[in-house]
């Protein structure tokens, strides 16, 4: 039903003599449920990657597939980018980008809010989630009086709250230190159990790796899979 699905993914940025094929093959498959590593060096062309899973930029050639909608199949593409964004997909970024005016529980609650859920319930949700981040006693605070882990924390949090079916995470643990980056993929893996989300991690982080059951490597814009160590969490 749900999951990512990537088949002969290509991206060619500019044209002509400029031509550039930042994506060469990519093939990729997360089930519901699962957290896959996704790991390359500078310019492997993860961003472009990322940018494609996050319907940001258009792939060139290639089949595409979010949660159980085909988004795009070799040129032909969904048109309500918009709303595939807001509904299917969480963002989990390497800078966090909080709300500067708006306290750190209403940045959580703002997206179920935006989404009609009510004030209280999104709060509610928003609240459970901070706990399970270890940051709720900073609930009323704002942005700028956070420390860049707590940030970060607060940011994942955001990225989840909506229970999207898919995840897209940049770099989420680089800021935190060991325990709080295993914490972080320990909510990501009960996240991914509890709601069926497929989590894609984007990750040069030694303390996190170990974790992955199934990692992809990225080199030269080509997927390769390889089987991860799994290492439990605790
Ligand atoms: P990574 O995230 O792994 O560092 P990127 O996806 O950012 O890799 O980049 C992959 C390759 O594509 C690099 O060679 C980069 O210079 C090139 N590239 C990225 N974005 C563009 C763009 N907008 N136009 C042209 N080339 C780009
Ligand atoms: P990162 O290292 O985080 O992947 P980069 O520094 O590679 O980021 O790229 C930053 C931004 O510049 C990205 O949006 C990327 O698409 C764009 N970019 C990267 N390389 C090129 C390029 N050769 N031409 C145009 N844009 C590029």
């Amino acid at each position: 039903v749900g999951g990512v699905r990537i088949e002969n993914l290509k991206k060619q940025y500019g044209q002509g003599a400029n031509a550039f094929l930042a994506l060469k093959n990519v093939n990729m498959q997360v089930a519901p449920g699962e957290v896959v590593g996704l790991i390359g060096p500078s310019g492997s062309g993860k961003s472009t990657l990322l940018k494609c899973l996050g319907a940001i930029i258009d792939p060139t050639e290639g089949v595409m597939k979010l949660g159980d909608q085909l988004i795009y199949d070799n040129g032909w593409k969904v048109r309500d980018l918009r709303a595939l964004r807001r509904d299917k997909i969480g963002f989990v970024f390497q800078s966090p980008y909080l709300i500067p005016f708006l306290d750190v529980v209403d940045n959580v609650a703002l997206l179920p809010m935006l989404a009609g859920v009510s004030n209280g319930q999104a709060r509610q949700k928003a609240m459970h989630l901070l706990e399970a981040l270890d940051v709720a006693h900073r609930a009323q605070a704002m942005p700028s009086q956070l420390s860049g882990g707590e940030q970060q924390r607060v940011a994942i949090a955001r990225g989840l709250v909506n229970q999207p079916p898919i995840i897209l995470a940049d770099e989420p643990t680089a800021p935190l230190d060991s325990e709080r980056a295993l914490a972080v993929i320990r909510i990501l893996n009960d996240m991914a159990r509890e709601y069926e989300t497929a989590i894609i991690v984007v990750t040069h982080d030694e303390k996190i790796i170990p974790t992955f059951r199934r990692i992809y490597h990225i080199r030269d814009g080509i997927t390769y899979e390889e089987a991860g160590q799994g290492r439990p969490i605790n």
